[in-house]
């Protein structure tokens, strides 16, 4: 084992000092330093566990479409960001209002629009908050376009009205790529001496986000491949005296959510996907797979050509480069897909154990009953030993497995998203 590792520092070391020789392969991405730092970023104590409803889920959220949108991804359909919003356990939209205090005197809706599309950034802002800019001119649909790339959060105002005399437009256009930051546009009479912006924060409080990023094809824009894990965990255990009580899910599934980063930021720089790569980063799976459910009903399900879930490929339980498939009953994507992996130097086992209903019990499961051939890859199951309890943490991730394994993943879709590859249909019914 040591030698091997000697070896491969030694190549590492020829490539770093001789970068001409391999300038024909410029794909630096899935690197085994990267595949470490995220994931230990993701299971640090200081995330204390990614746990549905805690702030730092919202932190998780946040780095999680950082780093998409740093790698050139932009927002999916017509969604203001790559964060999408979700209210898990129901309740009105009309509960969500925000309530603008301009002037002292507070905003009528029909006064002003706010996109928030940061998670976790409330629950009050006042002026010192805001980048503040008069618009000449009245607000156009138009006019995010302009502001899309902005840094600061801003409130933008004007006192002219629209050519029909209206306030505001009656809808405001998203610009593809969606917004870098949270705007508020305002129609009023003089500019801000103070203004205070607040939520409902117990519903806010309560808000969920997927994070999606999206990846366009060149020749079928239409046809949608997806890329998906869960991210978020158990939280802490506040009852059990334990020494640890973080459950920090480096497995389950800090692991699959390195994975879907590295091949986003994969697949980004190989700019040769034909078609349409979402790259979803789900929450409230831990749930009972809500933030999945929920996306799955914004996607034209006909139009979906395949979705690979990514869960729990930080431990090698069933040995080294060794990964199953789950539900390979349910369509030939299964088939398909392992034996490219297997080209790619993966082994492909059958699922352990089809009465644990894992093709149930992961986030490819709402789309799969849609008709979406969707399965998830894993490399360990519930019987790991620290399924679900605080062991699961970084100390027991092997980095190289995972990072072999993401790059096999890496060669293996890649004919999906060039149309080389087609699964068909799920073929029998999904329950
Ligand atoms: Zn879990």
């Amino acid at each position: 084992m040591q030698l091997q590792n000697i070896k491969l520092w030694i190549m590492a070391a020829l490539v770093t000092v001789s970068p001409f020789i391999h300038a024909q392969s410029p794909d630096t991405s899935i690197s085994l330093q990267e595949t470490r730092h995220i994931l230990s970023y993701l299971a640090a104590d200081e995330l204390k566990g990614r746990g549905n409803g805690r702030p730092e889920l919202l932190t998780a959220a946040r780095y999680i479409g950082s780093y998409f949108k740093e790698i050139g991804l932009s927002a999916y359909g017509n969604e203001a960001s790559v964060y999408i919003p979700f209210q898990p356990f129901g309740g009105s939209n009309l509960a969500l209002r925000d309530i603008l205090m301009y002037n002292g005197r507070v905003v009528p809706a029909s006064e002003y629009a706010f996109f928030n599309v940061i998670p976790g950034w409330y629950p009050v802002k006042e002026l010192a908050d805001f980048t503040v800019i008069q618009h000449e001119g009245a607000f156009t649909p138009g006019i995010l376009e302009t502001y899309k790339n902005t840094e600061k959060p801003l409130i933008i105002w004007t006192d002219q009205l629209t050519p029909d005399k209206k306030k505001l437009p009656k809808q405001f256009d998203i610009p593809k790529e969606g917004l870098r930051n949270n705007i508020i546009l305002v129609y009023a009479t003089a500019a801000p001496t103070s203004i205070k912006l607040t939520a409902n924060a117990k519903v806010y409080s309560m808000l969920q986000y997927n994070v999606v990023g999206m990846l366009k094809g060149s020749t079928r824009p239409d046809e949608f491949i997806i890329l998906s894990a869960h991210y978020d965990h158990e939280g802490v255990y506040k009852t059990r005296r334990k020494r640890d009580s973080i459950m920090n899910g480096a497995n389950d599934n800090a692991s699959g959510t390195t994975a879907l980063l590295q091949l986003a930021k994969h697949f980004a720089q190989q700019q040769n996907n034909e078609r349409t790569i979402l790259f979803c980063a789900f929450s409230g799976e831990e749930l009972g797979l809500l933030g999945s459910e929920d996306f799955s009903r914004q996607v034209d399900a006909e139009k979906v050509i395949a979705l690979f879930n990514l869960e729990m490929l930080g431990v090698p339980q069933l040995g080294k480069q060794k990964v199953f498939i789950t539900g390979q009953e349910y369509s030939s994507l299964p088939a398909i897909l392992s034996a490219a992996l297997k080209e790619n130097g993966l082994t492909v086992i059958a699922e352990p154990d089809i009465e644990k209903r894992l093709f149930q019990r992961s986030d490819n499961f709402p789309f799969a009953q849609k008709g979406i051939p969707a399965h998830t890859i894993m490399a360990s199951d519930d019987d790991d030993k620290c399924y679900h309890e605080p062991c699961d943490d970084i100390k027991r991730i092997d980095f190289d497995n995972l990072n072999h394994i993401i790059k096999a993943l890496s060669k293996a879709i890649q004919p999906f998203t060039t149309a080389n590859a087609d699964p068909g249909r799920i073929t029998r019914p999904v329950e």
